[in-house]
Protein backbone atom coordinates (compact mmCIF):
# COMPACT_ATOMS: atom_id res chain seq x y z
CA UNK A 1 0.00 0.00 0.00
CA UNK A 2 1.21 3.72 -0.78
CA UNK A 3 0.62 6.55 -1.51
CA UNK A 4 -2.31 9.06 0.80
CA UNK A 5 -3.65 5.26 1.96
CA UNK A 6 -0.68 4.11 3.70
CA UNK A 7 0.15 7.50 5.65
CA UNK A 8 -4.16 6.92 6.34
CA UNK A 9 -3.26 3.46 7.84
CA UNK A 10 -0.27 3.93 9.59
CA UNK A 11 -2.49 6.93 11.17
CA UNK A 12 -4.72 4.47 12.29
CA UNK A 13 -2.60 2.01 13.56
CA UNK A 14 -0.83 4.56 15.70
CA UNK A 15 -4.16 5.66 17.46
CA UNK A 16 -7.28 3.68 16.94
CA UNK A 17 -8.13 0.67 19.68
CA UNK A 18 -7.55 -2.71 17.07
CA UNK A 19 -10.84 -4.00 17.52
CA UNK A 20 -11.17 -4.58 13.35
CA UNK A 21 -8.75 -6.11 11.01
CA UNK A 22 -9.55 -3.67 8.40
CA UNK A 23 -8.41 -4.51 4.79
CA UNK A 24 -5.80 -1.92 3.23
CA UNK A 25 -8.13 0.33 1.43
CA UNK A 26 -9.04 4.15 2.72
CA UNK A 27 -12.31 4.83 1.44
CA UNK A 28 -12.94 8.44 0.62
CA UNK A 29 -15.48 9.18 -1.24
CA UNK A 30 -18.64 7.00 -2.42
CA UNK A 31 -22.07 7.07 -4.86
CA UNK A 32 -24.48 4.23 -5.26
CA UNK A 33 -22.18 0.85 -5.60
CA UNK A 34 -18.93 2.57 -6.30
CA UNK A 35 -16.12 4.29 -3.60
CA UNK A 36 -12.90 5.96 -4.66
CA UNK A 37 -9.90 5.80 -2.16
CA UNK A 38 -7.72 8.82 -0.91
CA UNK A 39 -5.61 7.92 -3.52
CA UNK A 40 -8.33 7.93 -6.47
CA UNK A 41 -8.46 3.92 -6.96
CA UNK A 42 -12.27 3.31 -7.91
CA UNK A 43 -14.21 0.17 -6.06
CA UNK A 44 -17.29 -1.75 -6.18
CA UNK A 45 -18.64 -2.32 -2.58
CA UNK A 46 -19.72 -5.65 -2.80
CA UNK A 47 -20.52 -5.25 1.14
CA UNK A 48 -22.60 -2.37 1.36
CA UNK A 49 -21.75 -1.28 5.15
CA UNK A 50 -23.07 -4.94 5.87
CA UNK A 51 -26.50 -4.41 4.38
CA UNK A 52 -27.02 -0.78 6.06
CA UNK A 53 -26.16 0.68 2.55
CA UNK A 54 -29.00 -1.23 0.61
CA UNK A 55 -29.71 1.87 -0.98
CA UNK A 56 -26.42 3.04 -2.16
CA UNK A 57 -23.97 5.15 -0.87
CA UNK A 58 -25.32 8.57 -1.53
CA UNK A 59 -28.98 7.84 -2.67
CA UNK A 60 -30.06 11.64 -3.50
CA UNK A 61 -33.50 10.70 -1.87
CA UNK A 62 -31.80 9.90 1.35
CA UNK A 63 -29.59 12.85 1.49
CA UNK A 64 -31.97 15.29 0.37
CA UNK A 65 -33.93 14.31 3.15
CA UNK A 66 -31.20 14.76 5.53
CA UNK A 67 -30.16 17.94 4.42
CA UNK A 68 -33.75 19.12 4.90
CA UNK A 69 -33.82 17.95 8.07
CA UNK A 70 -30.20 19.16 9.44
CA UNK A 71 -31.38 22.03 8.98
CA UNK A 72 -34.44 22.36 10.43
CA UNK A 73 -34.07 20.01 14.05
CA UNK A 74 -31.94 17.45 14.80
CA UNK A 75 -32.51 16.08 18.70
CA UNK A 76 -35.27 16.93 21.15
CA UNK A 77 -34.79 13.77 23.18
CA UNK A 78 -37.51 11.96 24.33
CA UNK A 79 -38.68 14.11 26.67
CA UNK A 80 -40.71 16.17 24.28
CA UNK A 81 -42.32 15.21 21.09
CA UNK A 82 -40.93 15.75 18.09
CA UNK A 83 -42.81 16.33 14.62
CA UNK A 84 -41.14 13.55 12.78
CA UNK A 85 -41.33 10.61 14.54
CA UNK A 86 -45.08 10.07 14.24
CA UNK A 87 -45.17 9.51 10.53
CA UNK A 88 -41.87 7.74 10.90
CA UNK A 89 -43.75 5.45 13.15
CA UNK A 90 -46.92 4.99 10.90
CA UNK A 91 -45.35 4.37 8.09
CA UNK A 92 -43.01 1.60 9.28
CA UNK A 93 -45.63 0.23 10.76
CA UNK A 94 -47.78 -0.08 7.79
CA UNK A 95 -44.77 -1.50 6.03
CA UNK A 96 -43.97 -4.25 7.90
CA UNK A 97 -47.71 -4.92 8.91
CA UNK A 98 -47.50 -4.42 12.93
CA UNK A 99 -49.46 -2.24 15.15
CA UNK A 100 -46.31 -0.43 17.02
CA UNK A 101 -42.95 0.46 16.88
CA UNK A 102 -39.81 1.30 19.55
CA UNK A 103 -37.19 3.56 18.23
CA UNK A 104 -33.28 2.77 19.17
CA UNK A 105 -30.25 3.20 17.23
CA UNK A 106 -28.27 -0.01 16.76
CA UNK A 107 -28.99 -2.71 16.15
CA UNK A 108 -27.79 -4.18 19.18
CA UNK A 109 -29.90 -1.95 21.06
CA UNK A 110 -32.72 -3.28 19.31
CA UNK A 111 -32.20 -6.53 20.42
CA UNK A 112 -31.55 -5.61 23.99
CA UNK A 113 -35.05 -4.15 23.55
CA UNK A 114 -36.67 -7.19 22.32
CA UNK A 115 -34.89 -9.65 25.28
CA UNK A 116 -36.04 -6.85 27.99
CA UNK A 117 -39.69 -6.85 26.44
CA UNK A 118 -39.95 -10.49 26.35
CA UNK A 119 -38.94 -11.02 29.63
CA UNK A 120 -41.34 -8.11 31.17
CA UNK A 121 -43.87 -9.76 29.68
CA UNK A 122 -42.91 -13.72 30.70
CA UNK A 123 -43.55 -12.16 34.24
CA UNK A 124 -46.51 -10.03 33.79
CA UNK A 125 -48.65 -11.73 31.42
CA UNK A 126 -47.54 -15.27 31.80
CA UNK A 127 -46.60 -16.08 35.17
CA UNK A 128 -43.00 -17.00 34.63
CA UNK A 129 -41.64 -16.82 38.13
CA UNK A 130 -39.17 -13.41 38.71
CA UNK A 131 -35.91 -13.87 37.31
CA UNK A 132 -36.30 -17.13 35.99
CA UNK A 133 -37.61 -16.32 32.05
CA UNK A 134 -35.76 -17.70 28.79
CA UNK A 135 -35.04 -17.50 25.81
CA UNK A 136 -33.83 -19.71 23.06
CA UNK A 137 -31.55 -19.00 20.48
CA UNK A 138 -29.40 -20.86 17.94
CA UNK A 139 -26.35 -21.79 17.72
CA UNK A 140 -24.26 -19.71 14.73
CA UNK A 141 -26.01 -16.88 16.27
CA UNK A 142 -25.05 -13.35 15.59
CA UNK A 143 -27.07 -11.15 17.44
CA UNK A 144 -24.31 -7.77 17.88
CA UNK A 145 -21.60 -7.13 20.40
CA UNK A 146 -23.19 -5.97 23.78
CA UNK A 147 -22.27 -8.18 26.71
CA UNK A 148 -25.80 -9.73 27.11
CA UNK A 149 -25.74 -10.73 23.35
CA UNK A 150 -22.28 -12.10 23.13
CA UNK A 151 -22.87 -13.88 26.22
CA UNK A 152 -25.44 -16.21 24.44
CA UNK A 153 -22.94 -16.29 21.40
CA UNK A 154 -21.29 -19.53 20.70
CA UNK A 155 -18.46 -17.51 18.48
CA UNK A 156 -14.79 -17.68 21.02
CA UNK A 157 -14.23 -14.66 19.10
CA UNK A 158 -17.09 -12.88 20.22
CA UNK A 159 -17.77 -14.08 23.82
CA UNK A 160 -14.21 -15.49 25.70
CA UNK A 161 -12.72 -13.36 27.70
CA UNK A 162 -15.76 -11.09 28.25
CA UNK A 163 -17.70 -12.99 30.93
CA UNK A 164 -19.49 -13.08 33.27
CA UNK A 165 -22.65 -13.74 31.00
CA UNK A 166 -26.46 -12.99 31.67
CA UNK A 167 -28.09 -15.97 32.16
CA UNK A 168 -31.34 -17.45 31.05
CA UNK A 169 -30.32 -17.82 27.09
CA UNK A 170 -30.43 -21.80 25.73
CA UNK A 171 -28.90 -22.49 22.14
CA UNK A 172 -30.34 -24.90 20.12
CA UNK A 173 -28.86 -26.24 16.16
CA UNK A 174 -29.85 -23.55 13.95
CA UNK A 175 -32.31 -25.26 11.41
CA UNK A 176 -34.48 -27.77 13.51
CA UNK A 177 -37.38 -26.78 14.31
CA UNK A 178 -38.07 -30.10 16.07
CA UNK A 179 -34.91 -29.37 18.81
CA UNK A 180 -36.20 -26.34 18.82
CA UNK A 181 -39.72 -27.52 20.45
CA UNK A 182 -37.82 -29.77 22.60
CA UNK A 183 -35.83 -27.23 24.14
CA UNK A 184 -39.00 -25.26 25.61
CA UNK A 185 -39.31 -24.96 29.02
CA UNK A 186 -42.37 -23.10 31.11
CA UNK A 187 -40.00 -20.80 31.90
CA UNK A 188 -39.05 -19.98 27.84
CA UNK A 189 -40.58 -16.47 27.09
CA UNK A 190 -39.54 -16.05 23.62
CA UNK A 191 -37.32 -17.33 20.64
CA UNK A 192 -35.06 -15.50 18.91
CA UNK A 193 -33.88 -16.19 15.23
CA UNK A 194 -32.04 -14.61 12.17
CA UNK A 195 -34.08 -15.82 9.27
CA UNK A 196 -30.94 -16.38 7.93
CA UNK A 197 -27.56 -16.30 9.37
CA UNK A 198 -25.14 -13.49 8.22
CA UNK A 199 -22.64 -13.36 10.30
CA UNK A 200 -22.33 -17.21 9.92
CA UNK A 201 -22.10 -17.32 6.35
CA UNK A 202 -25.20 -16.48 4.87
CA UNK A 203 -26.75 -19.55 6.65
CA UNK A 204 -30.10 -20.42 4.87
CA UNK A 205 -32.13 -22.50 7.12
CA UNK A 206 -34.21 -25.49 5.49
CA UNK A 207 -37.34 -24.35 3.65
CA UNK A 208 -40.01 -24.45 6.05
CA UNK A 209 -37.80 -24.09 9.15
CA UNK A 210 -39.49 -20.83 10.40
CA UNK A 211 -42.94 -21.64 9.63
CA UNK A 212 -42.68 -24.06 11.41
CA UNK A 213 -41.12 -22.27 14.26
CA UNK A 214 -43.69 -19.79 14.15
CA UNK A 215 -46.53 -22.40 14.28
CA UNK A 216 -44.73 -24.01 17.50
CA UNK A 217 -44.50 -20.63 19.25
CA UNK A 218 -47.91 -19.93 18.88
CA UNK A 219 -48.92 -23.13 20.46
CA UNK A 220 -46.96 -23.06 23.08
CA UNK A 221 -47.62 -18.99 23.68
CA UNK A 222 -43.92 -18.22 23.10
CA UNK A 223 -42.97 -14.93 21.76
CA UNK A 224 -41.39 -15.05 17.75
CA UNK A 225 -38.36 -12.37 17.78
CA UNK A 226 -37.06 -11.95 14.68
CA UNK A 227 -33.66 -10.85 14.32
CA UNK A 228 -34.41 -8.93 10.42
CA UNK A 229 -31.45 -6.33 11.26
CA UNK A 230 -29.29 -7.15 8.34
CA UNK A 231 -31.88 -9.55 6.11
CA UNK A 232 -34.79 -7.35 6.40
CA UNK A 233 -35.26 -3.68 4.35
CA UNK A 234 -35.11 -5.66 0.64
CA UNK A 235 -31.93 -7.54 0.94
CA UNK A 236 -33.67 -10.36 0.04
CA UNK A 237 -35.57 -9.55 -2.48
CA UNK A 238 -38.97 -9.35 0.21
CA UNK A 239 -39.40 -6.33 2.12
CA UNK A 240 -38.59 -8.85 4.97
CA UNK A 241 -37.13 -12.45 4.57
CA UNK A 242 -39.66 -13.46 6.99
CA UNK A 243 -42.24 -12.66 4.36
CA UNK A 244 -40.56 -16.17 2.18
CA UNK A 245 -42.08 -18.25 4.79
CA UNK A 246 -45.69 -16.28 5.21
CA UNK A 247 -44.40 -15.29 8.67
CA UNK A 248 -44.95 -11.93 10.78
CA UNK A 249 -42.66 -12.06 14.38
CA UNK A 250 -44.27 -11.29 17.06
CA UNK A 251 -41.73 -8.71 17.95
CA UNK A 252 -39.38 -8.19 14.32
CA UNK A 253 -35.97 -6.44 14.69
CA UNK A 254 -34.86 -3.98 12.23
CA UNK A 255 -31.31 -2.02 11.74
CA UNK A 256 -28.24 -1.34 9.16
CA UNK A 257 -30.69 -0.07 6.08
CA UNK A 258 -33.32 1.91 8.38
CA UNK A 259 -30.60 4.65 8.36
CA UNK A 260 -30.11 4.64 4.96
CA UNK A 261 -26.47 4.44 5.31
CA UNK A 262 -26.46 8.06 6.77
CA UNK A 263 -27.77 7.94 10.80
CA UNK A 264 -27.42 4.74 12.79
CA UNK A 265 -31.81 3.78 13.19
CA UNK A 266 -33.02 0.96 14.49
CA UNK A 267 -36.34 -0.19 15.63
CA UNK A 268 -38.46 -2.98 17.21
CA UNK A 269 -41.74 -3.53 15.63
CA UNK A 270 -44.79 -5.88 16.43
CA UNK A 271 -47.87 -6.56 18.83
CA UNK A 272 -49.36 -3.42 20.44
CA UNK A 273 -49.74 -5.84 23.41
CA UNK A 274 -46.39 -7.12 23.37
CA UNK A 275 -44.53 -3.64 22.97
CA UNK A 276 -47.11 -2.16 25.65
CA UNK A 277 -45.83 -4.01 28.40
CA UNK A 278 -42.99 -1.28 28.45
CA UNK A 279 -44.19 1.56 30.70
CA UNK A 280 -42.68 5.14 30.69
CA UNK A 281 -39.71 5.01 32.29
CA UNK A 282 -38.59 1.56 32.00
CA UNK A 283 -36.77 1.99 28.75
CA UNK A 284 -35.12 4.16 26.58
CA UNK A 285 -32.14 6.17 24.62
CA UNK A 286 -31.34 9.73 23.99
CA UNK A 287 -30.50 10.00 20.54
CA UNK A 288 -33.58 6.89 20.08
CA UNK A 289 -36.30 8.24 17.51
CA UNK A 290 -34.72 11.58 17.09
CA UNK A 291 -35.80 13.56 14.43
CA UNK A 292 -33.04 13.13 11.77
CA UNK A 293 -33.28 9.58 12.26
CA UNK A 294 -36.95 9.82 11.85
CA UNK A 295 -36.56 12.06 9.05
CA UNK A 296 -33.81 9.64 7.62
CA UNK A 297 -35.87 6.43 8.24
CA UNK A 298 -39.37 7.71 6.38
CA UNK A 299 -37.44 8.46 3.63
CA UNK A 300 -35.82 4.63 3.53
CA UNK A 301 -39.78 3.46 4.17
CA UNK A 302 -40.40 5.77 1.72
CA UNK A 303 -38.33 3.74 -0.95
CA UNK A 304 -39.25 0.60 0.25
CA UNK A 305 -43.06 0.91 -0.27
CA UNK A 306 -42.31 1.56 -4.09
CA UNK A 307 -41.20 -2.23 -3.72
CA UNK A 308 -38.52 -1.35 -6.82
CA UNK A 309 -35.91 -2.24 -4.19
CA UNK A 310 -36.71 -5.65 -3.59
CA UNK A 311 -37.64 -6.85 -7.12
CA UNK A 312 -34.23 -5.11 -8.21
CA UNK A 313 -33.22 -7.73 -5.18
CA UNK A 314 -35.06 -10.36 -6.96
CA UNK A 315 -33.76 -9.98 -10.45
CA UNK A 316 -30.61 -9.15 -9.87
CA UNK A 317 -30.22 -11.56 -6.98
CA UNK A 318 -30.99 -14.13 -9.47
CA UNK A 319 -28.00 -12.89 -12.27
CA UNK A 320 -25.66 -12.64 -8.63
CA UNK A 321 -26.38 -16.05 -8.13
CA UNK A 322 -26.41 -17.54 -11.64
CA UNK A 323 -22.99 -16.11 -12.15
CA UNK A 324 -21.52 -17.29 -9.21
CA UNK A 325 -22.79 -20.74 -9.32
CA UNK A 326 -20.61 -20.95 -13.14
CA UNK A 327 -17.57 -20.80 -9.96
CA UNK A 328 -18.43 -23.51 -8.00
CA UNK A 329 -16.13 -26.50 -8.19
CA UNK A 330 -13.82 -23.45 -10.15
CA UNK A 331 -12.04 -21.99 -6.82
CA UNK A 332 -15.39 -22.00 -5.19
CA UNK A 333 -16.67 -25.09 -3.37
CA UNK A 334 -20.64 -23.58 -2.83
CA UNK A 335 -22.90 -20.51 -2.74
CA UNK A 336 -25.25 -19.93 -0.41
CA UNK A 337 -28.10 -17.02 -0.07
CA UNK A 338 -31.19 -15.07 -1.36
CA UNK A 339 -32.16 -12.25 -3.27
CA UNK A 340 -28.41 -9.66 -3.84
CA UNK A 341 -26.89 -11.72 -0.65
CA UNK A 342 -24.73 -14.54 -1.14
CA UNK A 343 -22.02 -16.50 0.75
CA UNK A 344 -19.81 -17.98 -0.89
CA UNK A 345 -16.58 -20.52 0.38
CA UNK A 346 -13.71 -20.81 -1.26
CA UNK A 347 -11.67 -23.81 -1.62
CA UNK A 348 -9.00 -24.07 0.80
CA UNK A 349 -6.48 -24.92 -1.39
CA UNK A 350 -7.10 -21.59 -3.32
CA UNK A 351 -5.95 -19.37 -0.17
CA UNK A 352 -8.10 -17.86 3.03
CA UNK A 353 -11.13 -16.12 2.41
CA UNK A 354 -9.01 -12.87 4.24
CA UNK A 355 -6.64 -13.36 0.87
CA UNK A 356 -9.17 -13.35 -1.35
CA UNK A 357 -10.45 -10.27 -0.19
CA UNK A 358 -7.21 -8.96 -0.56
CA UNK A 359 -7.08 -9.94 -3.67
CA UNK A 360 -10.43 -9.19 -4.94
CA UNK A 361 -9.83 -5.02 -3.42
CA UNK A 362 -6.54 -4.92 -5.99
CA UNK A 363 -9.06 -5.88 -8.42
CA UNK A 364 -11.60 -3.29 -7.56
CA UNK A 365 -13.92 -5.04 -5.46
CA UNK A 366 -14.34 -4.73 -2.24
CA UNK A 367 -15.87 -8.04 0.41
CA UNK A 368 -15.34 -9.47 3.73
CA UNK A 369 -14.49 -12.94 4.73
CA UNK A 370 -15.92 -14.02 7.28
CA UNK A 371 -15.19 -17.53 9.34
CA UNK A 372 -12.16 -18.88 7.56
CA UNK A 373 -13.01 -19.53 3.75
CA UNK A 374 -16.46 -17.77 3.48
CA UNK A 375 -16.72 -14.45 1.89
CA UNK A 376 -20.38 -12.63 2.03
CA UNK A 377 -20.93 -10.59 -0.89
CA UNK A 378 -24.36 -8.24 -0.38
CA UNK A 379 -23.91 -5.15 -3.10
CA UNK A 380 -26.08 -2.40 -2.80
CA UNK A 381 -29.63 -3.07 -3.84
CA UNK A 382 -28.92 -0.40 -6.86
CA UNK A 383 -25.92 -2.54 -8.62
CA UNK A 384 -26.33 -3.04 -11.56
CA UNK A 385 -26.20 -6.46 -13.50
CA UNK A 386 -22.77 -5.01 -15.16
CA UNK A 387 -21.32 -4.69 -11.57
CA UNK A 388 -22.01 -7.53 -10.49
CA UNK A 389 -20.37 -8.95 -13.91
CA UNK A 390 -17.54 -6.69 -12.87
CA UNK A 391 -17.61 -8.13 -9.73
CA UNK A 392 -17.66 -11.92 -10.72
CA UNK A 393 -15.08 -11.56 -13.52
CA UNK A 394 -12.71 -10.32 -10.79
CA UNK A 395 -13.57 -13.04 -8.14
CA UNK A 396 -13.01 -15.57 -10.99
CA UNK A 397 -9.50 -13.51 -11.84
CA UNK A 398 -8.87 -13.81 -8.51
CA UNK A 399 -10.25 -17.60 -8.06
CA UNK A 400 -7.53 -18.39 -11.19
CA UNK A 401 -4.68 -16.20 -10.30
N1 LIG B 1 -28.34 -8.62 14.35
C1 LIG B 1 -27.85 -9.04 13.18
C2 LIG B 1 -28.54 -10.14 12.43
C3 LIG B 1 -26.71 -8.44 12.64
O1 LIG B 1 -26.22 -8.86 11.48
C4 LIG B 1 -26.11 -7.37 13.35
C5 LIG B 1 -24.88 -6.70 12.83
O2 LIG B 1 -24.14 -7.24 12.02
C6 LIG B 1 -26.65 -6.99 14.57
C7 LIG B 1 -27.77 -7.63 15.05
C8 LIG B 1 -26.02 -5.89 15.41
O3 LIG B 1 -26.20 -4.63 14.84
P1 LIG B 1 -25.27 -3.40 15.29
O4 LIG B 1 -23.88 -3.67 14.79
O5 LIG B 1 -25.90 -2.20 14.63
O6 LIG B 1 -25.34 -3.33 16.78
Amino acid sequence: VLGRSAAEIARAERWGARNYAPLPVVVASGRGTRVTDVDGRSYLDFLAGYSALNFGHGHPVLVEAAHRQLDTLTLTSRAFHNDRLPAFQERLAALAGVETVLPMNTGAEAVETGIKVARALGYRARGVPDGRARIVVAHGNFHGRTTTIVGFSDDPDARNGFGPFTPGFDAVPYGDADALEAALTDDTVAVLLEPIQGEAGVIVPPPGYLAAVRRITERRGVLLVIDEIQSGLGRTGTTFRSEAEGVVGDLMLLGKALGGGIVPVSAVVGRADVLGVLRPGEHGSTFGGNPLAAAVGTAVVGLLETGEYQKRARVLGAHLHARLGELVGHGLTAVRGAGLWAGIDVDPSVGSGRRVCELLAEHGVLAKDTHGETLRLAPPLVVEASEIDEAVDALAAVLHS
